[in-house]
């Protein structure tokens, strides 16, 4: 049997790193899916491992073969999972989470329609705001760029088939396992 489809989106700064972190080693059997990007690594970000990075040319160059189950443009970088690597996966029988921006979910949702889709929002906009100053990773150009697609984004996650909110971090994870155990059994049940 294929595996299944999650694509997890959601502010940036809402803390969904941690929240997949913690979950991935609850459940390590499930895979995350490394994208390609142009962004520069950030320290401690490692090839292959965070994400691929690549130049913007090999990055069109991959976009012109239709290497891309999806791709998108996001705060002037671009982002993109290679469709070679989602079929893989699935077809070994693997669960694999997507985590991505909402235009990229939004492809994918089309393409594959089967794929389950998870929206992280923020408990209040303030409270984004000072995670994302928190992190101290970006710039105040990059910060206020950031916050700028939050709305929007907010919008976005309407059209999702879940949403958590991440106020605590224990209940985020409890409802994020919670979806992942109830597709489980539904598979089961055939
Ligand atoms: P960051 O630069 O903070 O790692 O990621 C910025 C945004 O790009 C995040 O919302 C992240 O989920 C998204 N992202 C990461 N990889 C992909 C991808 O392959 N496709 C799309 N559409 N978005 C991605």
């Amino acid at each position: 049997m294929k595996g299944n489809l999650y694509i997890i989106a959601g502010c940036s700064g809402v803390g969904k790193g941690t929240l997949l972190k913690l979950f991935l080693e609850k459940n390590p059997e499930i895979k995350l899916s490394v994208s390609a990007t142009t962004r520069a690594p950030r320290e401690g970000e490692k090839d292959g491992i965070n994400y691929f990075f690549v130049s913007r040319d090999d990055f069109k160059k991959s976009v012109d073969n239709n290497e891309f189950l999806e791709w998108a443009e996001f705060s002037g970088n671009l982002y993109g999972t290679k469709k070679s690597f989602v079929e893989k996966t699935l077809n070994k029988g693997i669960d694999l989470i997507l985590e991505i921006e909402v235009q990229g979910a939004k492809q994918v949702k089309t393409a594959m329609p089967e794929a389950i889709s998870i929206f992280i929002m923020p408990p209040s906009i303030e409270e984004l705001e000072a995670r994302l100053r928190g992190r101290h990773t970006e710039s105040e150009e990059a910060i206020q760029k950031r916050l700028h697609e939050v709305n929007r984004e907010i919008e976005e996650g309407k059209n999702f088939d879940y949403r958590i909110i991440n106020d605590k971090l224990e209940n985020a994870l409890l409802n994020l396992q919670n979806i992942f155990n109830s597709k489980r059994k539904e598979n089961a049940d055939g």
